[in-house]
């Protein structure tokens, strides 16, 4: 009876072609930045291929990609066409078209996270496109997930109205084109809302304002979800901003474990009203008494979550191929007990950036513990380190030695 041979064998397993590797699904990512870099970098220790759509020719995934198309990802022939070389797409930022996405998405391409979640994060670069922030404030205060006050402004009256309900300082934010901080303008008083407003590029390109979030610490928690939707956490970090962009991380918060506790539970909720698989990034508010607030969310890998490649069992790069791939998700917990990063961002462009980057990189490799990841961006310097120990003090204190010789006033404080 020759089918005795194979009958333990599944079908799948006897029909399916020869796997390589841990998958042969070509991963297809829009974007090819340093997230995605480090992606490339993760999935290439399980031999999973990669390919990059990024425009720029020397972008910084583009030397550890399986494959870089030199492409626009917010172009929808272009994402079209890439799409359909690969088995499932998926992103490292999400200002990407979404309008084609979800198209293609109804044409049988596998989307991690789906098209809607894109569409209700994304700020779009294109002021033609529907979807943008504001839509993402929408959608979390409708899922019942805490908040800053806010309110969609098209004139003067409007925003002095909110003014008068929210107080001051008062936060105002452009629907698009807002990343890095450059769709925020604070007025202090109703006689700055004019300034605010034209910083803004004014009322044409669609505002809101937010009640004014008097937070004393920013948190960020990021949560993994499986194609099963299964979910695991990353420890809650603090991120410590300069000029609105990610600089300091600290893993795990030197927070209470209510607050802890509190910040997973809206971290799941806000995740849990998206679609798809992939990693997620949670930014969160903690006000002076103890109630945390959802800021945004990104719908992938994240600058706080550097420094898990280094700090944690499964770095959010390995979780986030797993996840897209449908495989079994790994440990989010660190194997260390604290770990810093430092996000350098040069301040000067082109040579003497490079230069002075170049010197903090050699003083940081010189300190134990330390793992530098240069971002290879082609024109502003982008550097970041990440330190873990065994133990919380030398920690800290080998991140204040880096940190002083960078000329950075940073009060060390103890986990
Ligand atoms: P971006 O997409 O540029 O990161 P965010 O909405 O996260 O935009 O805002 C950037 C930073 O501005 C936040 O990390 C926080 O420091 C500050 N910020 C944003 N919203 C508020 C608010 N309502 N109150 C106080 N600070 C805020
Ligand atoms: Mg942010």
């Amino acid at each position: 009876d020759d089918s005795s041979n194979t009958k333990n064998i599944p079908m799948d397993r006897k029909e399916s072609p020869v796997v390589r590797g841990v998958s042969d699904t070509v991963v297809g990512v829009l974007g090819g930045g340093q997230l995605g870099k480090m992606l490339c970098q993760a999935a290439s220790r399980m031999a999973v291929k990669v390919m990059v759509l990024d425009p720029l020719a020397d972008c910084p995934a583009g030397s550890v990609a399986f494959r870089h198309v030199v492409g626009s990802f917010d172009d929808g022939d272009t994402v079209e066409s890439f799409a359909k070389r690969c088995g499932v797409l998926t992103v490292e930022i999400e200002h990407v078209d979404a309008v084609t996405l979800e198209r293609l998405e109804r044409q049988g391409v596998d989307c991690q996270p789906k098209a809607s979640t894109i569409q209700i994060i994304q700020a779009s670069f294109f002021p033609s496109i529907l979807y943008d922030k504001y839509l993402q404030k929408l959608h979390f205060s409708q899922h019942g997930i805490p908040l800053a006050d806010f309110m969609q402004v098209d004139d003067i009256e409007s925003v002095k109205k909110a003014g008068d309900m929210f107080g001051y300082p008062l936060m105002i934010k452009s629907k698009k084109l807002a990343y890095d901080g450059r769709g925020n303008a604070v007025a202090h008083s109703q006689e700055e809302i004019p300034s605010a407003v034209s910083a803004l590029g004014g009322y044409g390109r669609g505002l809101y304002v937010e009640k004014w979030a008097p937070f004393v610490k920013e948190l960020s928690v990021i949560v993994a979800r499986g194609r099963d939707n299964s979910m695991s956490c990353y420890p809650v970090v603090e991120t410590i901003h300069k000029d609105n962009i990610c600089h300091i991380v600290e893993a795990p918060a030197n927070v209470t474990e209510k607050v802890k506790n509190l910040s997973i539970d809206i971290a799941k909720k806000a995740v849990d009203s998206l679609e798809g698989a992939g990693v997620f990034a949670v930014e969160l508010f903690l006000t002076s008494d103890g109630q945390v607030l959802l800021n945004e969310v990104a719908p992938r890998p994240h600058n706080s979550g550097h420094h898990t490649i280094e700090s944690c069992y499964t770095s959010q790069y390995e979780q986030h191929v797993r996840a897209v791939l449908g495989l079994p998700l790994g440990d989010p917990s660190m194997k260390v007990p604290a770990a810093i990063m430092y996000n350098i961002l040069g301040e000067d462009e082109g040579e003497p950036g490079f230069y002075l980057a170049n010197q903090l990189m050699k003083r940081a490799l010189s300190i134990p513990g330390a793992s530098i990841h240069w971002y290879g961006k082609p024109v502003t310097p982008r550097v970041a380190i990440i330190m873990g120990s065994d133990s919380d003090l030398p920690v800290m204190k080998d991140a204040a030695i880096v940190l002083d010789s960078f000329g950075v006033p940073y009060e060390v404080s103890i986990v």
